[in-house]
């Protein structure tokens, strides 16, 4: 691969071919620019990816990723790439005792009309099993302390804000720190109050279609199928197997020059959208510049959370449900892969069972963590128990997501960065949100949108946020 200049068209390099570089490469390409992605692995998703797992000879997501409605640049993303109709939609979350007991979350209706923001959950809440009745006035109480905006400076952890608001030992362990803290992925000390708050509005109070679940229906990876095309129909190109080795800025032409494995790539525009570490890596074979040394410092205030994931495969059906949050044990999110993709044609069942923000259950050995996933799995679904396990495969993500600790935002860099014609994006720069695929999506769309202004054409990218429905128009 060796591209040297041949239009007059203005070119970008995008590094990294993961949501934030693929939401860029599109965008930019969309926008009239030669793009060139390139990504070191042989597939496109980072973090978000699937890819064939030798040991079961299955193609398993690295984990299982979930969106919701309010994601809008995701959304918009998976839409230009013609993805959106392979994403499986839920209103509803369940959530399961040890015993098999479930209660059932979501908005309230009856028909098509469901009840006005931030009510529409409160029906379902008020008749859950999981919480006691002091459980349901403490997460009352915080909801409505959660209608007014949390300042987006506070320094307060999210437990803390906790223990502020005197929420209940029952709504701590079984709300709190199974389903605010394991979608921002980490312990509640670690966690900022204004992060927290915008999980709650996003997900519980301002619209039923905000809260709604997004599951994709096919392997991760093949989410993207539509990406190389798109950038080819715009002639723009995609090179993968391309760790980029060597990045350099020719002064007299304006021009960078990216060494990869492959080749070598000029352009005249760079959009690095890696994750911090391997920008930190890449940081001293970039260019000398003014401020670099502030974005190292940045970037070694970031903390890696983990995630991982048990893959199952049962000669049997376990379990009659698509999905379910599993209350008091290690173990916390079900997700029934063969139901939920059926063109898998599994016989028996293939379950898969997530462990969020656990340093513990990351730091087991393979058996043992597979061992006490299956004794876990038979409390909530007993038939776990009689059922044979026919093949499992552990993949523990030990960098799965950054940390939003009380101060984050001051080490999260903007879209500019400190070389000439050269942005930054990835889940971890300025975009508000926490370390996830919309977080991703819209740093790179800011990123673009940065770019075109860089070039004296700017334009909207940046996919609108849903707008509070109900009563929330008043709180937003
Ligand atoms: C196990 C797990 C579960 C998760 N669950 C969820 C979830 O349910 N919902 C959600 O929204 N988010 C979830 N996340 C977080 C989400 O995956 C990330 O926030 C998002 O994918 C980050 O995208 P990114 O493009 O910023 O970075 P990445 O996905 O890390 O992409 C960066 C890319 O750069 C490439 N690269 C690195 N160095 C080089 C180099 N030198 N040359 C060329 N290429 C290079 C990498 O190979 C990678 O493809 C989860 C993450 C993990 C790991």
């Amino acid at each position: 691969m060796t591209a040297s200049r041949q239009t007059a068209q203005t070119s970008v390099i995008v590094i990294g071919g993961g949501v934030a570089g693929m939401s860029a490469a599109c965008a930019l390409a969309q926008s009239g620019l030669e793009v060139h992605l390139v990504e070191r692995r042989g597939y496109l998703g980072g973090r978000a990816s699937s890819y064939i797992h030798s040991g079961v000879n299955e193609v398993i997501d690295n984990c299982q990723h979930v969106l919701f409605g309010c994601c809008t640049n995701l959304i918009g993303f998976y839409q230009r790439i013609g993805a959106l109709d392979r994403i499986h939609w839920s209103d509803e979350m369940t959530m399961i005792e040890p015993g098999g007991r479930c209660s059932v979350l979501g908005p309230f209706g009856i028909g098509p009309f469901v009840l006005p923001a931030p009510f529409h959950g409160l029906p379902r809440l008020v008749a859950a099993h999981a919480f006691s009745l002091e459980d349901k006035l403490s997460l009352a109480r915080a909801f409505r302390a959660m209608l007014r905006p949390v300042p987006p400076d506070s320094r307060e952890t999210l437990a803390a804000w906790l223990a502020r608001h005197r929420q209940s030992p029952g709504a701590v362990e079984r709300f709190w720190k199974l389903v605010i803290a394991s979608a921002l992925n980490a312990e509640i000390d670690s966690i900022a109050v204004p992060y927290a708050a915008k999980v709650i509005r996003e997900l519980f109070m301002n619209s039923a279609q905000a809260g709604r679940m997004g599951i994709n229906a096919v392997p991760l990876s093949d989410l993207y199928s539509g990406v190389e095309a798109l950038l080819s129909n715009h002639g723009s190109s995609l090179h993968l197997n391309s760790n980029v080795e060597r990045i350099g800025w020719d002064e007299e032409v304006s021009e960078w020059v990216v060494t990869t494995r492959t080749g070598t790539l000029v352009s005249d525009y760079l959009l690095l959208a890696l994750p911090f570490e391997a920008m930190g890596k890449l940081l001293p074979r970039m260019p000398p510049a003014d401020g670099a040394e502030a974005l190292a410092s940045q970037i070694a205030r970031h903390e890696h959370w983990p995630i991982c994931s048990a893959h199952l495969w049962f000669d049997r059906e376990i379990a009659d449900l698509d999905h379910a949050v599993m209350l008091d044990r290690e173990v916390h999110w079900l997700f029934n892969r063969g139901r939920l993709q059926p063109w898998r044609k599994t016989k028996g069942s293939y379950i898969e069972v997530e462990v969020s923000a656990s340093r513990v259950y990351a730091a087991r050995e393979r058996n043992e963590a597979i061992a006490l996933t299956l004794r876990e799995l038979a409390e909530f679904f007993p038939a776990a128990a009689s059922a044979k396990l026919e093949k499992a495969a552990l993949v523990k993500e030990v960098r799965a997501t950054f940390g939003v600790p009380p101060g984050i935002d001051a080490a999260r860099p903007t879209a500019q960065s400190p070389w000439p014609n050269c942005f930054l994006a990835g889940d971890w720069t300025a975009t508000g949100w926490p370390s996830t695929m919309e977080s991703a999506a819209r740093s790179g769309h800011l990123a673009a949108e940065a770019v075109c202004k860089s070039i004296g054409e700017p334009r909207g990218i940046l996919d609108p946020d849903l707008k509070p429905r109900g009563l929330m128009r008043v709180f937003g």
